[in-house]
């Protein structure tokens, strides 16, 4: 699996090391200790992985979808089989909980399993014309797909866009992110052991500016599947104008938690912590403003703070543990500069607000963190912070709830908590998001869309929807005359 030391690129189904011999370390953010040593790839390395890509898409493109379904439920089996040993890997890489890991790897399997049984029920239609003869259209695939995924749900995310783009005949050239490869390594060689051909799924880890650049410029490359942040998204956008890619961009989020005073209060003070302080707050989805009814407030809040305060902060690798540390000391910089500017600007601190103390002063902790008194204005209402961190913002009426959940150039995620029938529908048709969970925290499933409104995003993941993007539709016209 590695090569010598060094955890080697994935280009042709080999591991291999990186055309420059460049290397380097991953940190594992619990301990701030060297986790692995990575080859760091290069624009060299980019155009030998979509060499390989285009000379395995020959055979992988040209096989019926029934066969590459197969294919796709035995690459499913795997990776069900060392479910363990890539949990462990995202565990230690990421710092995510083992538990929160084990449940990620279940929906892995889900979703390659999806895509597996999907492919070979998507087809074309025949449509009736004004001439005499018959109108087809073709599903076929786009050819050579690049795909660029962030740190924070690294094999999730970068499962969310392999499976429907193998499944679809594509071939993938991925680049992770450099904070968190090891895991999409490992899945990429037991795609190989799947019978999924050498080549088809190549993995080149290495920095967004070289090897991310030059997989969006490469003229083979036909479509980019992007997730991260909005900045980069936007640049990436724009470069791969010059070749007319097809572009799917996931980015960023500042969703949020509306709750009406008829609510189940217990159970949203229960529940609705988890929506925001799961993997440390590093979610897109993160409900990082909770948005409340003036007059259930205080009762909320209490409970909510009391879940907040609760949440067991602790090493990745015990059981036990529901919040890890964050990515990197940077991060955790970032996420402290913004409680900082959160209490300038008059918000005040009810849960956390500082770094546990103990054995966990090694890594990059820090804990959940609720500020009250925020208004929908303030910087920390504003920008996605990506950390354990809530605003509470009140409201009067369903309309200001409204109003204040879609002001901002944000629309990946939501919840909405209220018995009123009515109400749940008409205020999940007001707000601008992708997607909402509605007395739920969870609104994400394998066979759902999945994707942002506004500056969240363009394209859909998940569902029948993610073999839509990973398809081009050929139109054809057989004469009869
Ligand atoms: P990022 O935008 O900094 O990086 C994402 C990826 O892009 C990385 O692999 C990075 O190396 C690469 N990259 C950076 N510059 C590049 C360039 N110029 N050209 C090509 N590639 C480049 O994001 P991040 O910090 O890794 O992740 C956090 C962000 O991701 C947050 O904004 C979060 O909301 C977003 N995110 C969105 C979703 C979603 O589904 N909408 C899911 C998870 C994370």
């Amino acid at each position: 699996m590695s090569v010598g030391t060094v955890e080697g690129l994935v280009i042709g189904g080999e591991r291999i090391t990186a055309a420059e011999g460049r290397t380097f370390d991953v940190v594992n953010p619990a301990s701030a200790t060297t986790l692995a040593t990575v080859a760091e790839g290069g624009v060299e390395d980019v155009n030998r992985a979509v060499a390989a890509a285009l000379r395995a898409y020959e055979s992988w493109g040209a096989l019926s979808p029934v066969t590459r379904g197969r294919r796709m439920h035995r690459f499913a089996a795997l990776v069900e089989e060392r479910a363990e040993e890539l949990a462990l890997l995202e565990c230690r890489n990421v710092g995510m909980p083992i538990s929160d890991a084990r449940g990620q790897l279940g929906m892995i399997v889900d979703v390659i399993r999806y895509y597996a049984g999907a492919v070979d029920k998507f087809f074309g239609h025949t449509i009736p014309v004004e001439r005499d003869g018959i109108a087809l259209t073709f599903r076929e695939p786009i050819g050579v797909v690049g795909l660029i995924t962030p740190w924070n749900f690294p094999l999730n995310i970068a499962n969310w866009k392999i499976a429907p783009a193998l499944a679809a005949g594509n071939t993938v050239v991925l680049k992770p992110a450099s904070l968190t490869p090891l895991s999409v390594l490992r899945y990429a060689e037991l795609a190989v052991e799947a019978g999924i051909p050498e080549g088809a799924l190549n993995v080149v880890p290495g920095p967004g500016g070289t090897v991310g650049a030059a997989l969006v410029e490469h003229p083979d490359v036909g479509k980019i599947g992007f997730t991260g942040s909005t900045e980069v998204g936007a640049g990436i956008a724009r470069q791969a104008a010059a070749t007319i890619k097809r572009v799917t961009l996931e980015l960023g989020g500042k969703s949020a938690c509306i709750v009406f005073a008829d609510a189940d209060l217990e159970k949203v003070g229960r529940m609705a912590p988890y929506a925001v302080f799961e993997n440390c707050g590093q979610d897109c989805c993160a409900r990082s403003r909770l948005i409340v009814e003036e007059s259930a407030k205080d009762e909320l809040l209490e409970r909510y703070a009391a879940t907040a305060s609760g949440l067991r902060v602790g090493m990745p690798e015990d059981d036990s543990t529901e919040i890890g540390p964050l990515i990197s000391a940077a991060q955790r910089e970032t996420v402290e500069g913004y409680v900082r500017s959160g209490l300038d600007e008059g918000a005040t601190v009810v849960a956390g607000g500082e770094r546990p103390a103990g054995e966990l002063e090694a890594g990059f902790f820090y804990r959940p963190t609720v500020l009250d008194g925020v208004t929908n204005d303030m910087r920390v209402a504003r920008e996605e912070i990506f950390g354990p961190v809530v605003s509470v913002i009140t409201f009067r009426d369903e309309a200001e709830a409204i109003r204040i959940a879609n002001d901002t150039p944000y629309g990946l995620s939501g919840s909405l908590w209220t018995r009123d029938g009515a109400r749940q529908l008409r205020v999940a048709r007001a707000m601008r998001t992708g997607v909402l969970g509605v007395n739920s925290n969870s609104s994400v499933f394998p066979q759902t869309p999945f994707g942002g409104y506004k500056q969240s995003g363009v394209g859909k993941e998940l569902g029948m929807h993610a073999l839509e993007h990973s398809t081009e539709l050929k139109s054809v016209f057989i004469s009869t005359e």
